[in-house]
């Protein structure tokens, strides 16, 4: 399994250090020829989506990465690369869309704009949530599992392919999420 991480700009270095802990190969995506090489699966980090966005399409990322994910390349998106996957982004606009859910972005304010808890995630049990101006998931297709809420919003989901978190587990301790996005592209 060799994982590339979309490197840009962000939290992407996060996502590396989880999955050295994991023991899986990983590469870091910045420019076109990096996609030479085959890979396996794709995380989009967190970070600043409208910034990812314009790197994406400005450094020709964008056409080959939104063509493999639709041929099924299996792909984690976190925070800014969950409104990366959405369909629809409330204030913002859309990237890669091709996801059947409804973004929100800072959908807690600048007041509650980091906050970490625990919550129940579908089929891991508890776990550690770290929230940095995070959106959270305001509606979700036919095809979308939800796999996790807080206070009644939705913070985690999967479709086909693709798994979004609006948290950061690659800044807590806890490897499950990553581990359960392994899980689901082997
Ligand atoms: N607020 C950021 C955005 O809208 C996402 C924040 C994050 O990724 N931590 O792109």
């Amino acid at each position: 399994m060799r994982v590339g991480i979309l490197a840009l700009q962000g939290a992407f270095a996060e996502h590396g250090a989880v999955l050295d802990r994991l023991g899986v190969s990983h590469f870091e995506i910045r420019q076109r020829r990096d996609l030479e090489a085959p890979f396996d699966a794709l995380i989009l980090p967190g970070g600043e989506s409208t910034a990812m966005g314009k790197l994406l399409r400005d450094l020709d990322l964008f056409d080959p990465l939104r063509t493999s994910i639709l041929q099924g390349l299996p792909v984690f998106g976190t925070c800014a690369g969950l409104i990366l996957l959405a369909r629809d982004v409330e204030g913002g606009v859309p990237c890669f869309g091709t996801m059947d859910i409804c973004a929100r972005r800072n959908a807690y304010g600048r007041q509650l704009g980091s906050f970490h808890t625990e919550e129940i995630f579908d089929g891991l049990g508890r776990i550690p949530m770290t929230f940095i101006r995070a959106p959270y998931i305001c509606s979700v297709g036919p095809k979308t599992r939800i796999l996790a809420s807080v206070d009644g919003r939705i913070v985690a989901a999967s479709q086909e392919n693709m798994l979004v978190t609006a948290f950061h587990p690659e800044l807590t301790d806890s490897l499950a999420v990553h581990q359960y996005f392994l899980n689901m592209a082997a």
